[in-house]
């Protein structure tokens, strides 16, 4: 059924939790046959991300090592100068990355110097022939605008978990500020990338009700990113117990099917994941992949990129060329 051409963004409730209840095999090879049908199996993105201002944020994001109001111990960081990003995103460039992601821990953006400031970043990283991606928290359309005038490929903005679950997690803003922000970034023309995060202490009905949610967009968002919570010592959530990899690799695979189109992003919580276990969430469908700078997934810790160089030659599959990503 799944591997038509045809995109569907009006999936039931029912529709979707049959997929993400099958038997785990039978889910895997379907997402296998899915994921063959419309991408190049054997190419993975490295998407380099890095933290352009740390810590010190005023949200209250229950999972959050950058908020300031839990004791976390990062070292907050005022936003980076231009050229130390530039030199960052060349050298993820020469490393083999085709996008670069800038994350800046704001509530929103504010029209101010700051934002001069990432215009310059995000015009520099383009003509670096990177893809230039941004998370920087809510955006109006104005200022969605004005990135997409300096080149601005994507925009990371992630539901983070169900509607229902969403005030369990985060008090600060609303799940209908995040739709929001997703829309302004449509309207400019900007890529979206936005998925969620699991092990928040959510149901397996909040974790179909939030693809659900993505998947009946009007458009698919372009990346799709599936985080497994990395437990942060001094935020809310820092006991939670451990993801097991199976319960990723059941988001990865569901999420495949119902957005065939979308890249799907393996992101936090690969450190705790052996090779194998990375190894079938890229068989359900997973093509792409974070690293970080200083080999940090932003505060969290996250697998150098020269081991995941080897991984992927260990596993016969090759880093994706630039630009080859723009879907649905
Ligand atoms: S997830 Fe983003 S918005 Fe929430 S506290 Fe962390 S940096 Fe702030």
């Amino acid at each position: 059924m799944s591997s038509s051409n045809e995109l569907r963004h009006n999936w039931t409730k029912e529709e979707l939790s049959t997929i993400y209840n099958k038997p785990l095999m039978e889910l895997v090879y379907e997402a296998a046959t899915v994921h063959r049908a419309w991408h190049k199996a054997d190419e993975v993105q490295i998407s380099t991300l890095l933290s352009v201002k740390t810590g010190g944020c005023p949200e209250d994001c229950a999972y959050c090592g950058q908020a300031a109001r839990y004791h976390t111990g990062i070292n907050v960081q005022a936003l980076l100068p231009t050229e130390t990003v530039i030199a960052y995103a060349q050298k993820a460039k020469n490393s083999g990355s085709s996008r670069f992601c800038m994350a800046a821990a704001w509530r929103e953006v504010r029209d101010n110097r700051d934002f001069d400031r990432i215009i310059d970043m995000v015009r520099e990283v383009n003509k670096l022939g990177l893809e230039v991606c941004c998370t920087l928290g809510m955006l109006s359309e104005s200022q969605a605008q004005r990135l997409e005038e300096a080149g601005l490929y994507a925009y990371n903005h992630n539901l983070d978990t169900s509607e229902d679950y969403y005030d369990e997690i985060i008090s600060t803003r609303k799940f209908d500020q995040r739709i929001n922000t997703i829309n302004n970034v449509r309207k400019a023309g900007i890529t979206v990338c936005s998925g969620g995060i699991i092990g928040l202490g959510e149901t397996h009905e909040d974790r179909i009700s939030m693809l659900r949610t993505l998947a009946n967009m009007e458009q698919h968002p372009d990346s799709v990113p599936i985080n497994a919570l990395a437990r942060v010592k001094g935020t809310p959530l820092e006991n939670n117990p451990k993801i097991d990899s199976w319960e990723m690799v059941r988001m990865i695979a569901t999420a495949r099917i119902v957005m065939p189109a979308s890249m799907v992003r393996l992101s936090a919580g690969r450190i705790e994941m052996t090779e194998s276990e990375q190894a079938w969430c890229f068989m359900a469908g997973a093509n792409s992949i974070f690293t970080g700078e200083r080999e940090t997934l932003l505060v969290t810790p996250n697998p150098g990129v020269s081991e995941d160089m080897q991984m992927l030659s260990t596993l016969g599959l090759k880093p994706m060329p630039i630009a080859r990503s723009a879907n649905d």
